[in-house]
């Protein structure tokens, strides 16, 4: 297959840890006879001093134009006290509303060779623990109706969580056609016992379970969910729920796999393009040291093979690398507890090696 891709590689260890993942790429259009085209981009904080805007048009249609995107990560204190609308993580929503991109997947998996990273119990974690989150991305009260108003009180604030039949259908859908493809197990989370969005969303999940009977399918509470993350975490596969509560769980989810350098994540809408990017963030206390670890951006890469190329057995001989790099104890120093450590380039090249 021919494919474009374009890169945004951003702010800090953005465009390290995109070159590892590009020359992982590269590896793998050799060995399966695949030629993938990379662009760069501007975006976030670079994209302001060049332009003076997080996220200029030609990104945006670079973007729009191309078969899959790659991204950094944006931000650092240099564009921080810029207002609002001009800060490097503006360009996140807008590249994300104009890809139309209301899926996040976002998986937290428990390697065994990092489970003394992991902060829970050790008989907690003894059979490790693979979730994949589904959050929905474009809707509810991060796009509801908010303001400022003269109240009984004074001056107040509010925000509303708004969600339509049509997107939740669609959110949950992805979810069951996910869990289809794992274990079959799905947990949809909501807070339907207080919010009437959440009783028309769990209403919704019941009405496709029904199109799904081979997908085993629960309600849980938010509240729960948050404390059942930490109690059992390996009772879950397949989680679908709000951009809000989808925020707030996917991180914790992150934190209790204890290595947040090796979390990739995808950003989909109705077409196979899709947006990858590491969970973390631009990591500008160590960005231009050859320290970051590249693992989460390789992962992302994975992603892309798979949910936009449609190249399973590609997707998996990356994980399979990362899988023996780990196994055979090499880490970048985030890892590595003051131990020896390989930088960025290193980790990247043994990756390389076992492709
Ligand atoms: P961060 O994720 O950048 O860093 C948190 C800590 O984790 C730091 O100590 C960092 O060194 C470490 N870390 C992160 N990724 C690592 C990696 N791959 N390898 C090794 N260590 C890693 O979060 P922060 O410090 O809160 O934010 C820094 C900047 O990133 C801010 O400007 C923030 O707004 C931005 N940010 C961007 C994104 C994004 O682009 N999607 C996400 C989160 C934060």
């Amino acid at each position: 297959m021919n494919l474009n891709i374009a890169l945004l590689k951003g702010d800090g260890i953005g465009p390290e840890i995109v070159d590892s993942a590009v020359r992982v790429l590269e590896a793998i259009g050799k060995k399966y006879d695949h030629t993938f085209n990379f662009t760069p981009y501007d975006i976030g904080g670079v994209a302001i001093d060049k332009h003076g805007i997080p996220l200029p048009e030609e990104t945006v249609s670079g973007c729009l134009a191309a078969d899959s995107v790659l991204l950094g990560a944006v931000g650092g204190p240099k564009w921080d006290t810029l207002p609002g609308n001009l800060r490097p993580e503006k360009a996140l929503l807008g590249i994300r509303a104009a890809m139309g991109l209301f899926t996040n997947l976002r998986p937290a998996k428990l390697y065994p060779a990092l489970k003394g990273d992991c902060p829970l119990r050790e008989d907690i974690v003894a059979n490790g623990f693979d979730i994949m989150i589904v959050r929905e991305l474009t809707g509810g009260i991060y796009f509801g109706e908010r303001g400022m108003r003269e109240g009984k009180y004074g001056e107040e604030a509010y925000d509303t969580e708004c969600y339509s039949r049509m997107e939740i259908e669609r959110i949950v859908r992805v979810a069951f056609e996910t869990a289809r493809k794992r274990n079959k197990k799905l947990i949809s989370i909501d807070k339907a016992n207080v919010l009437e969005s959440s009783r028309l969303w769990r209403k919704i999940v019941h009405e496709i379970a029904e199109q799904y009977p081979d997908v085993e399918c629960a309600d849980m509470l938010v509240d729960n969910a948050a404390m059942q993350l930490v109690r059992n975490p390996a009772q879950f596969d397949v989680i679908v729920t709000s951009n809000m509560f989808g925020d707030i769980l996917s991180d914790e989810a992150s934190q209790i796999t204890g290595s947040i350098g090796m979390l990739p994540s995808a950003s989909l809408n109705e077409t196979t393009k899709g947006l990858y990017e590491p969970i973390h963030g631009s990591a500008p206390d160590i960005a231009g040291q050859n320290k970051a670890n590249p693992i989460a951006t390789i992962l992302s890469a994975a992603m892309m093979l798979l949910y936009s190329f449609n190249m399973a057995k590609e997707s998996q001989n990356i994980i399979d690398a990362v899988d023996k790099v780990l196994n055979e104890g090499y880490r970048t120093p985030d890892l590595a507890h003051g131990a020896p450590a390989l930088t960025t380039v290193e980790i990247t090249d043994k990756i390389i090696e076992r492709i």
